[in-house]
């Protein structure tokens, strides 16, 4: 096969904050080098025009990261000190929050905000349109964005070193042959690659495996938000009133709790978080959101309202000890897909856009010494050490693993933390040793008689005015896969599904998935049996099945470019 090769310098996989602002960064400080250089105010020789890509899987930036999110906007304003007057599309500055305790009936208001959860002086932004911004500035700047370019595989040259990244053919079908349009996918070969492609990235997953990036680090540790945005009749929820809650529907055993931002246009962004370290393999995240949605107080908010859209997606909640090492020979990792992620703070976009700061610092120093070993990029890592991140991350270290034990040792840890600084004290750092996975329970554990769901959610009902089933909420994500390609979801051993999967957990694929991509069908070929049916082309990109498998055997891989839920503008 004829394969095309595209030298670059550099090469950022995933656009997303911390990459866009990596690549808007590195841009500047070489231009300003060269200028420097050329006016003779600085010594050493010019860099030249460099060729600095971006490549996005989805088929625009910003299509695949859907709205509503609390920035701290410490890291933007180092990056574009001016980002107001220039025009960032941020939703409202935060004027108002509040912290609710939701019991299975009442609401009960804090009278005092916890102070993690304190958002004076941030801003509630459409992550979807600031992406969509920051990309614009990277190509005023020189940077080539290149959508529907998935990075399917990473190149190492005869010592492991990385090389660049091989993005995803097009045009084969289900089969796995050619069509007429089929196209290979570009070795783009670069000096330096940066991972950025948010949490449990495929790419990532494989270089760390391959490299023991993750070696004497603690296993990632996620959670999944599932999320809608409504467009509410009046101003009943206001632009800049920010909501989090914790309790209900979620019981004591697992991490859970509730978020609302009130946006511009009377748009409510509101979701709930599971943490994927949960015990009862009949909970469905998705049916927590839709019972959180049913509690009477919130309710009352989305009343008379309409769903405009739908995601979900995980985020890395591990935090400090569970970030892996950073770089490597020719490659660095930024964002979530490296751990970033404040959890305590439900903030990463701050850290991602500094990580990917720094990271161009990194590169920038490389280029001038001209030397792209880990030796060098290793200096990603004192950066970031030395940098305001660490600190951040070091006094959360040890929040999410304290609700391993359960929510009331989580919150009286968290309390724990504030006054210590993060220190706990051994009681809870080795609480999150174990991927969270391991976490899940077969069913003969709960007393469960087969698979199911209303063991759990008995009466949960699907409305379609203020609880929707998985199917219509695909629909409202505007997913779209060419159904004729093969699947991106790979199950290395579907017998287990059939036969000790459905014994042993009643399949719970079917239920952590919030889009409906598996399903347990009667399997034509051998009476009484079942089989899996993978309805791939619903993916909405969460990733939550290549998490929580409780076998290991699920890979989520990038399907054609283009392909995935469509969020633009929103
Ligand atoms: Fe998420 Fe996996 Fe379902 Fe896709 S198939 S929506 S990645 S859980």
């Amino acid at each position: 096969m004829e394969r095309e090769s595209l030298e670059m310098d550099v090469v950022f996989v995933g656009a997303g904050p911390a990459n866009l602002s990596g690549a808007l960064h590195l841009a500047r400080l070489v231009k300003e080098h060269n200028e420097a250089v050329a006016a003779g105010k600085r010594e050493g020789k010019p860099l030249g025009e460099l060729e600095i890509g971006v490549i996005e899987k989805g088929a625009a930036v910003g299509a695949h990261i859907l709205s509503g999110a609390v920035m701290d906007p410490r890291a933007l304003g180092e990056l574009i000190p001016d980002f107001i007057e220039q025009g960032a599309p941020v939703e409202s500055p935060v004027k108002e929050d509040e912290f609710l305790y939701l019991t299975k009936t009442r609401a009960i208001r804090s009278p005092i905000t916890p102070p993690p959860l304190k958002n004076h002086g941030y801003y509630i932004v459409s992550l979807n349109k600031l992406v969509a911004w920051l990309g614009e500035k990277c190509e005023e700047a020189g940077v080539n964005i290149f959508p529907e370019f998935p990075g399917a595989e990473m190149l190492y040259d005869e010592r492991d070193a990385v090389v660049g990244v091989r993005t995803g053919e097009k045009g084969i079908n289900k089969e796995g042959k050619r069509k007429a349009n089929f196209e290979p996918g570009v070795d783009l070969l670069a000096k330096v690659t940066v991972l950025g492609e948010g949490p449990r990235g495929s790419l990532t997953k494989s270089l760390s495996q391959r490299l023991n990036l993750n070696d004497g680090r603690e296993p990632q540790v996620y959670s999944l938000g599932v999320k809608e945005l409504w467009e509410l009749p009046d101003d009943r929820y206001p632009a800049g009133r920010v909501t989090h809650t914790l309790g209900y529907p979620s019981d004591t055993h697992t991490y859970g709790g509730g978020w609302i931002y009130g946006m511009q246009n009377r748009i409510l962004n509101l979701g709930y978080v599971t943490g994927l370290d949960y015990g009862d393999p009949l909970l469905d995240p998705h049916a927590e959101f839709q019972r959180f949605k049913q509690h009477p107080a919130i309710a009352k908010i989305l009343e008379g309202g309409k769903l405009l859209r739908y995601g979900a997606k995980t985020i890395a909640a591990g935090g400090f000890h569970a970030m892996p090492q950073l770089y490597a020979d020719g490659v660095l990792l930024v964002g979530d897909c490296a751990g970033f992620l404040n959890s305590q703070r439900l903030k990463g976009i701050h850290t991602a856009i500094k990580s990917g700061m720094l990271a161009a610092e990194t590169i920038f120093e490389a280029l001038l010494a001209g030397d792209f070993s880990a030796r060098q990029l290793g200096r990603y890592e004192t950066l970031v050490r030395e940098s305001w991140i660490m600190p951040e991350l070091r006094k959360v270290r040890n929040f999410h693993a304290g609700f391993r034990r359960g929510r009331w040792l989580g919150i009286a840890n968290a309390g724990l933390q504030f006054i210590t600084g993060g220190r706990s004290w051994g009681l809870f750092d080795r609480a999150s040793s174990e991927p969270g996975h391991v976490a899940l329970k077969k069913l003969s554990a709960y007393g469960y008689k087969g698979d199911a769901l209303e063991q759990r959610y008995d009466g949960l009902r699907y409305d379609g005015k203020l609880t929707f089933n998985k199917l219509t909420d695909v629909y409202h994500a505007a997913v779209g896969h060419d159904e004729d390609q093969p699947a991106h979801l790979h199950v290395l051993d579907t017998n287990i599904c059939a036969e000790r999967c459905a014994e042993e957990y009643g399949n719970p694929c079917q239920r952590f998935c919030p889009a409906a991509v598996y399903e347990m069908v009667e399997d034509p070929g051998a009476a009484g049996k079942r089989r899996l049916q993978i309805n791939f082309s619903n993916c909405v990109h969460c990733k939550t099945c290549d998490i929580m498998d409780p076998y290991q055997i699920i890979n989520w891989v990038t399907p054609e470019g283009g392909g995935g839920p469509d969020y633009k503008n929103m």
